[in-house]
């Protein structure tokens, strides 16, 4: 039987060469030329100034927040359906997660119920581009500039997405990517921060490395962080920027044959607004009904060699977050939303089989 996994990672002999040559340079850790270059390469590919490598896409979010000033007694505006990480870093700082309802047509924050999440410690929204989808951040810069908010883009789903033709990382006051291993490009476990924003580089630079003094070796003034990424993981990234264009041209071909094969299917298809460029980090789609039903398909793809991954549990549903509220929307999506193989190394045949058994599936569900 074939098996058809949701994700893997595409290493090449590219990734091969530069890290054997890192290995062997003998800089394996936090200095190398791999870091430098890797930074100002992924950040050039997002259209913003500067790039701060760290070691995974969480810390990524902790660090933008805590740059910002964020702290005790703030509150941040979340989507309730994210991965948890975009909770756990408010958390982290010690402000509190916000939590807001998704929408419809993008599957993201719902811009039309954050103003009413909004008091007097609020500091800043994270936008989060839930699976390779931009949200819409017009509507939510809009909100921000009003009450003086920061803007957080968690773009760890959507490496290369575009929002009216502007590059994701590129739009909020700071973005945090990750390059886990099954990401649109990956170093293993690692993250990155862009911003425009000099001083606010230089800052989440300086807290990476222990809040050391630049110019005074062993001098902290503050309590900082080791998040640093290493030059291996770095040489692996500058392997896979290389191909990033590759990578997204071939998870776009394969939503486009998802979407042809499974048009004729009771299913909501991954929606793609007509201001976006999804880059369809994994290709998913809603089952019509209950959460048991949707669960009763996986089942059955699983048996016939078909790994998938259902959407994330809203996130105010989770025990260290559980609350009431109106989350309809996002509740609805969790319990219907199904992540399909996705792996750039698929082939349309493949896809077909893919569709064609879920088609079978879904008959008898
Ligand atoms: C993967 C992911 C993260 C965290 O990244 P790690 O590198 O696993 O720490 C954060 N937010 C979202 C939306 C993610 O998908």
């Amino acid at each position: 039987m074939r098996k058809i996994s949701v994700a893997d990672p595409v290493i090449g002999e590219d990734e091969l060469r530069l890290v054997t040559e890192a290995v062997k340079s003998g800089w394996v850790s936090s200095a190398g030329k791999y870091i430098p270059l890797f930074e100002k390469n992924f950040a050039k590919f997002c259209g913003a100034e500067h790039g701060v490598a760290v070691s995974n896409g969480t810390v990524a979010l902790h660090l933008a927040l805590v740059s910002l000033g964020i702290g005790r007694q703030d509150e941040v505006i979340v989507p309730t359906l994210s991965y948890i990480a975009t909770a756990n870093a408010v958390s982290y700082t010690g402000a509190k997660p916000v939590f807001v309802d998704s929408e419809e047509p993008t599957w993201n924050i719902d811009p039309a119920k954050i103003e009413e999440k909004i008091t007097e410690r609020t500091r800043a929204i994270i936008a989060v581009h839930l699976y390779g989808h931009p949200a819409d951040m017009d509507r939510i810069l809009k909100i921000a500039k009003k009450h003086k908010l920061f803007v957080v883009e968690d773009a760890a789903e959507a490496h290369g997405a575009l929002y009216k033709d502007k590059p994701v990382g590129s739009l909020g006051d700071v973005a945090c990517f990750s390059f886990y291993g099954n990401k649109i490009v990956t170093t293993g476990e690692g993250g990155m921060l862009l911003t425009d924003d000099k001083r606010l580089a230089e800052r989440m630079r300086f807290l990476r490395n222990q809040a050391q003094s630049p110019s005074k070796r062993y001098w902290h003034g503050e309590v900082g962080f080791n998040y640093r990424m290493t030059n291996l993981q770095a040489a692996l990234g500058v392997a896979q920027t290389r191909k990033i264009k590759n990578t997204i041209t071939k998870k776009r071909k394969i939503a486009r044959l998802y979407a042809k094969y499974l048009s004729d299917l009771n299913l909501v298809l991954h929606p793609e607004a007509r201001w976006a460029r999804n880059v369809y980090w994994m290709y998913s789609v809603l089952v019509r009904g209950g959460k048991t039903r949707r669960d009763r398909v996986m089942e059955r793809l699983a048996r016939e060699g078909i790994e998938t991954r259902p959407f994330f549990y809203a996130i105010h549903t989770l025990p260290p977050y559980r609350q009431k509220g109106d989350y309809g929307v996002a509740e609805r999506l969790s319990n219907q939303g199904i992540n399909l193989p996705s792996s750039p190394r698929l082939t349309q045949e493949d896809i077909e089989y893919i569709a064609q058994t879920l088609k079978e599936v879904l008959k008898h569900a």
